[in-house]
């Protein structure tokens, strides 16, 4: 899907924020429509942000249109896991080269998807635009019509070249190419009243897999998992749900919305990370569903995990309590690690608020207290700079941060994409405390601290 100017904006803008609402309205300051700024796009682009909103969709080819190299910055970089076709995994490229650039990539591009439906059978292919395949300007979106013909299955263009602007824009692209191309597309073979989506999850870890067995306890059915662990079909009918959940607000609130008012699907906002956040999700989904026996089932089953999650526990909170950290994260995690580490009895002293919606700002400022720091910058010298202010025991990041945890000789836990540790629903709760302690507790601190023998 070609995007102009407006739908660009538009997915800029974010609508379902009240704060980002009440600018609008006082027309005094601008609203979230940021336009790139020069350098923008290095290491996270749009094209990378629709990848990673995307490439999570299984039995999918996603193809990209461009150099080789574009196709190495997202692919593996998140740890999408799938219980079923391992398609997504595989790198394709049109490859372009310096003859392409100067006549042209589409006749490529057509040859690529032929020879993808023909040996691989894929559910459907994806193709990404990048900033080389848009600046030649080849027509991805007719190639696509034309193929889809040919080949008999979707053909969808994604247009999120790097030059649009940030990763979080593609992330929204990536969600509107699927409400404009895929969503509503077919039918279920049957429906009930406890039908739910599950939107912004992308089991990095297999965190889904920690949340559906409980759902299934309660006897809810998760019709559509857009996108971690999905399959194309069931995101072709994902207009029959009761209720859209959205994990990552920043990302998937324009898509929940949309589906709002065009299917009439109510969302609810939640967080799948810490006890209190897994309570309140469960509590939510039975409230906004309306079952009648369904709050009393929830309680139930809340209880007994709870319990049986304290039990297990126990030690943990003992070896982490008064533990600090400093957390440089994006988007829901942001906040929901600040309360899961309150629930092990740690305190989050530091924290980012990049990534997220204004009103998870001012949830982690309030969660922060008022002797937390909130950390504009994330850069080694900012993070270092925060722990030795805080005096904080460990750093809580994305992999990319652990060499800085490593120069302020403190121990390091990787919650972003790359993470192998499931961190979700209450199981997680268990897996997070444990490494917690684990890298906490390891005997190489102590030796790395002692001052070197030359010293
Ligand atoms: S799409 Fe553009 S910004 Fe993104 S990886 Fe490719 S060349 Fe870089």
């Amino acid at each position: 899907m070609k995007q102009t100017q407006e739908q660009i904006n538009q997915l800029l803008n974010e609508i379902a924020c009240e704060y980002n609402v009440k600018k609008l309205q006082s027309r005094k300051t601008k609203p979230c429509k940021k336009p790139p700024k020069p350098g923008a796009a290095q290491g996270n682009c749009p094209f990378e942000g629709a990848m990673v909103a995307l490439g999570p969709i299984t039995d999918v080819a996603h193809l990209v249109h461009g150099p080789v190299s574009c196709t190495r910055n997202p692919w593996g970089s998140r740890g999408s896991l799938s219980s079923n076709s391992q398609l997504y995994q595989m790198g394709f490229s049109t490859d372009l080269g310096e003859n392409n650039i100067i006549f042209g990539g589409e006749k490529k591009l057509d040859k690529a998807i032929q020879e993808i439906a023909h040996r691989y059978n894929p559910a459907a292919i994806f193709v990404y635009a990048t900033c080389v395949t848009a600046l030649i300007g080849d027509d991805i979106e007719n190639i696509c019509k034309q193929a889809a013909h040919q080949v008999g299955i979707p053909v969808i263009h994604i247009d999120a070249p790097g030059f649009l602007g940030s990763k979080n824009l593609g992330n929204r692209i990536g969600g509107e190419a699927l409400l404009e191309y895929v969503v509503g597309t077919a039918e279920p073979e049957f429906t009930t009243p406890l039908d739910i989506n599950i939107i912004g999850d992308y089991n990095v870890a297999g965190e889904i897999w920690n949340i559906l067995p409980l759902l299934k306890k309660l006897g809810i059915r998760v019709l559509s998992k857009i996108t971690g662990d999905a399959h194309y079909q069931e995101i072709c009918y994902a207009h029959r749900a009761k209720l859209n959940v959205v994990i990552c607000s920043n990302v998937s609130l324009q898509m929940a919305q949309k589906m709002q008012e065009r299917y009439g699907i109510p969302y609810i906002e939640e967080s799948f990370y810490g006890v209190e956040n897994i309570n309140h999700c469960l509590r939510n989904i039975a409230a906004a569903l309306g079952e009648q026996y369904l709050q009393e089932r929830t309680e139930w089953l809340i209880s007994e995990e709870t319990e049986a999650l304290n039990i297990a526990l126990s030690f943990y909170r003992s070896q982490l309590q008064g533990k600090r950290i400093v957390l440089y994260s994006g988007g829901v995690k942001s906040w929901s690690i600040i309360l899961a580490a309150k629930n092990l009895g740690m305190e989050v002293v530091a924290a980012s608020d990049r990534k997220n919606t204004q009103d998870e700002k001012v949830k982690i400022k309030q969660l922060l207290g008022q002797n937390g720091m909130v950390l504009a910058k994330g850069s080694p010298k900012a993070l270092l700079q925060a722990i030795e202010d805080t005096k904080a025991d460990i750093l809580v990041a994305g992999a990319s941060n652990q060499y800085t945890a490593l120069k302020a000789r403190i121990p390091f836990l990787d919650v972003n994409h790359e993470r192998h540790h499931a961190y979700s629903g209450y199981i997680g709760m268990l897996t997070m405390a444990k490494e917690f302690y684990e890298a906490l507790y390891s005997p190489v601190w102590e030796q790395i601290r002692q001052p070197a023998p030359w010293d």
